[in-house]
């Protein structure tokens, strides 16, 4: 795990997913950087998402990239769009679509806590 990951990771280990902020434009980002990706600024500060999302687009895995993952395919990992803005890629249940409101779960595989999205279909667009 790198330092600069490592809110993200502890977050997970809380049940909580945590994203980047920048104070000086507002940018919300996933991906832990130095600096943020739309102004450059680092001024960063971290802070835990509702976990409410909307899918972005959805695939299906039946070949696992490594032995790691080999005892969950075939598994659905979608892009999915945070309510706060950032996109997050992570495991979902079967049967996604494009636009599917959904909730972030959490799972635990191979020592890693790993993030799932469920449906939530009584949440408002
Ligand atoms: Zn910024």
């Amino acid at each position: 795990m790198s330092a600069l990951a490592a809110p993200f990771v502890e977050g997970l280990a809380r049940h909580e997913l945590r994203y980047q902020s920048c104070t000086a434009c507002g940018h919300a980002q996933t991906l832990a950087r130095y600096a943020c990706a739309a102004c450059g600024s680092a001024q960063l500060e971290w802070k835990t998402a509702s976990g409410r999302a909307t899918v972005h687009s959805a695939t299906v895995v039946s070949r696992a990239p490594s032995d790691e993952f080999r005892a969950l395919a075939p598994y659905t990992l979608v892009l999915a769009t945070l309510d706060e803005g950032p996109r997050l890629m992570a495991h979902a249940e079967p049967g996604m679509r494009i636009g599917d409101r959904v909730a972030a779960g959490f799972f635990t595989h191979a020592g890693r806590v790993l993030v799932r999205f469920a449906r939530a279909p009584d949440w408002p667009n």
